[in-house]
């Protein structure tokens, strides 16, 4: 199914994100936590994509398990900056012919220097991808959006722009990098709106429970940390078991808060964590009409 209509059909949207394997050896054990995630009966499930190409693979392997073993709507990543147009012709053909409907649109980061990964610069930004996906076949297109400015923005207004311009070429709805303040995220969608875009925008939400990963996610994404966050991190963050149902907690209430303020779309970043999904899925039942 479509997931603007899956978006369109309901108030609130409950969607968990997964990410592949990095080696063939791993593909079970990733495989296993998919397979718990959907029976928590998600709207859709998304798999993100890493450059390279037994990664990239798998992206497509597991959004087709997805759809086929678990009956669910796939939602795959595709990045561009590390690909050259070809490659991306031969992905988008891959997913087509797995019966994938619902791409999210990425630029990717820039690869470090020393990672050997090549950049063919075929492709300088996400906008590029959205228009080759719209002339390769008729998907549904997502896209990412970045509440506290993207890091590479030179100006919060610019960054607007250039959102504007991706969704006018062809964007069905939007996802968001994760935040821990909404009235941030409040800020931004009401800029979004003024600027002309009523694509939906989905939420993504990242239930914090390691201090190390979070570190490296903050450093990527320019999310900031609140006091209340920092407050958590300090008296948990040495404590796993402790932290886990902190960030639990902490996730559930900035959901209801999204909720009540109209926002439906929650998008839940699982780390493959099935047990910290279900425990943020259990606290929210009542929102999804449990
Ligand atoms: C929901 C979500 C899912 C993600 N999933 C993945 C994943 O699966 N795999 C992965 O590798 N990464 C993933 N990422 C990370 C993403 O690839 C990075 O954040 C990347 O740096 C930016 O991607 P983008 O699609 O937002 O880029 P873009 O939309 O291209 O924007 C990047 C920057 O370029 C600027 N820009 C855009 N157009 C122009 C222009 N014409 N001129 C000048 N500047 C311009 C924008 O303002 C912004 O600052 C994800 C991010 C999010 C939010």
């Amino acid at each position: 199914m479509r997931i603007v209509d899956i978006i369109r059909s309901k108030p609130v949207t409950f969607s968990l994100e997964v990410f592949p394997p990095k080696t063939d050896d791993r593909y079970d054990t990733v495989a296993q936590a998919v397979s718990a995630l959907s029976f928590m009966a998600p709207d859709y499930m998304s798999v993100t994509y890493g450059a390279g190409g037994g990664t990239s693979k798998n992206t497509v392997r597991i959004a087709t398990e997805i759809e086929k073993i678990h009956h669910t709507t796939a939602l795959a990543h595709l990045t561009c900056l590390s690909s050259t147009r070809e490659e991306v012709r031969g992905i988008l053909g891959d997913l087509r012919d797995n019966g994938i409907r619902n791409i999210l649109a990425l630029r990717g980061d820039q690869p470090h220097p020393d990672s050997g990964f090549p950049v063919p610069h075929d492709y300088r930004y996400a906008y590029e991808l959205v228009n080759d996906i719209r002339a390769f076949g008729d998907f549904c297109v997502g896209a990412a959006c970045h509440p506290e400015g993207h890091p590479d923005r030179v100006d919060p207004k610019a960054d607007i722009e250039h959102l504007r311009n991706k969704v006018e070429c062809g964007v069905d709805f939007l996802v968001t990098q994760f935040f821990f303040d909404n009235g941030k995220f409040y800020d931004y969608a009401d800029r979004v709106r003024a600027a002309g875009v009523n694509t939906p925008i989905i939420i993504g939400v990242m239930p914090v429970t390691s201090v190390k990963s979070l570190r490296r996610m903050i450093a990527i994404s320019g999310t900031s940390l609140t006091p209340r966050m920092k407050t958590l991190l300090d008296r948990w963050g040495d404590d796993p078991d402790s932290m886990a149902k902190a960030g639990v907690l902490h996730a559930s209430e900035q959901i209801l808060d999204l909720v009540s303020n109209g926002f439906g779309g929650i998008h839940i970043y699982t780390m493959n964590k099935p047990q910290i999904a279900s425990a943020i899925r259990g606290n929210i039942g009542f929102l999804l009409g449990d």
